[in-house]
């Protein structure tokens, strides 16, 4: 035998490979703590303690590493499918979440809302004694999904949002032919605009009963009062401080942005993880505003993750 088919009959056996699989389910929920008035109910959770509930259309994505076997495969498909068909959506699709699992009991102490953030931790730790899992992404809504890792009760959660604004690229210390020559069309004079998108994420530890990092409206309101309401159809460049002095690139943005968030989000209770500003289809800027940075959420999740 040739050293060349030894290893095509080797099948990459032993060597490390990440894969990832999709499902999705479709469960309703209704936030409810019985030792809060309803007026406290309504104050805590607006429209999600609108009796009987309401629901989602969930999109779960399962990380899982390890070494390829002789067949070539980290795991055979058909037992992942599997495994997440009978741990989750077999008992999630088309309940109520409440009732459909104990840890959701809210009439028991230990029992805590159905949030993105503790279904991701609680499906994890379902599937984690069937599947060797690195990470799990659940969206509720392609605007508000939790990224869980496996760390006891900390969870990433993240809002997407949007804004429209104008701006240039150009340094007031250099001519409009050097500009040019530096940013190319980004400097001509009069500007031009793009559709922000801004994805803010968060970190923090689930709480035990109402299952949040933080008051997922207060994180709302913050993006909304302090960048999507100032940002919003103005010229970035004369209309933001900031930007007078310092050329507002994507990377610019996303930074700024996160000088702006970091210490509100501290107030709420939760940390700035990182903002992700897409500038258009074709580029997007990330900013880790941890200190000391944390270990970043893992690649494999962010590839299936955005469009
Ligand atoms: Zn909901
Ligand atoms: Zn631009």
């Amino acid at each position: 035998m040739t050293e060349t088919s030894s290893k095509a009959n080797h099948h990459g056996k032993g060597r490390n490979c990440v894969i990832t699989r999709r499902a999705c389910f479709s469960s309703s929920h209704h936030y409810w703590l019985p030792e809060f008035s309803a007026d406290d109910n309504a104050a805590h959770f607006g429209a999600c303690a609108i009796a009987p509930g309401h629901g989602h259309n969930y999109e779960l994505i399962v990380s899982m590493a390890g070494e390829l076997d002789s067949d070539g495969m980290v795991l055979n498909l058909s037992e992942v499918k599997s495994s997440i068909r009978s741990e989750v959506t077999d008992q999630l699709d088309f309940r109520f979440l409440n009732d459909a699992w104990p840890e959701f009991d809210l009439t028991k102490d230990e029992g805590c809302l159905a949030t993105t953030e503790a279904l991701a931790r609680i499906i994890w730790n379902r599937l984690k004694p069937h599947l060797p899992l690195v990470a799990l992404r659940l969206y509720e809504h392609p605007r508000l999904w939790a990224d869980y890792l496996g760390n006891a009760m900390d969870a990433y959660v993240t809002i997407r949002t949007h804004f429209a604004a104008a701006h240039r690229l150009a340094k007031d210390e250099l001519s409009q032919e050097e500009n040019e020559k530096l940013y190319g069309k980004c400097a001509r004079p009069n500007g031009h605009g793009h559709n922000y998108l801004i994805d803010v994420t968060v970190r923090g530890s689930i709480n035990k009963r109402t299952g949040m990092v933080c008051d997922l409206s207060a994180l709302q309101c913050l993006v909304e009062d302090l960048v999507v309401e100032p940002f919003d159809h103005t010229n970035l460049n004369k209309d933001i401080p900031y930007f007078k002095t310092c050329v507002p690139t994507a990377e610019n943005i996303a930074l700024h942005i996160a000088d702006r968030l970091s210490k509100p989000i501290k107030a709420i209770g939760a940390n700035l993880h990182k903002i992700r500003l897409q500038e258009s289809p074709n580029n997007a800027a990330e900013v880790y505003a941890e200190t000391p940075k944390l270990e970043a959420i893992p690649d494999m999740l962010e590839t299936v993750a955005t469009n």
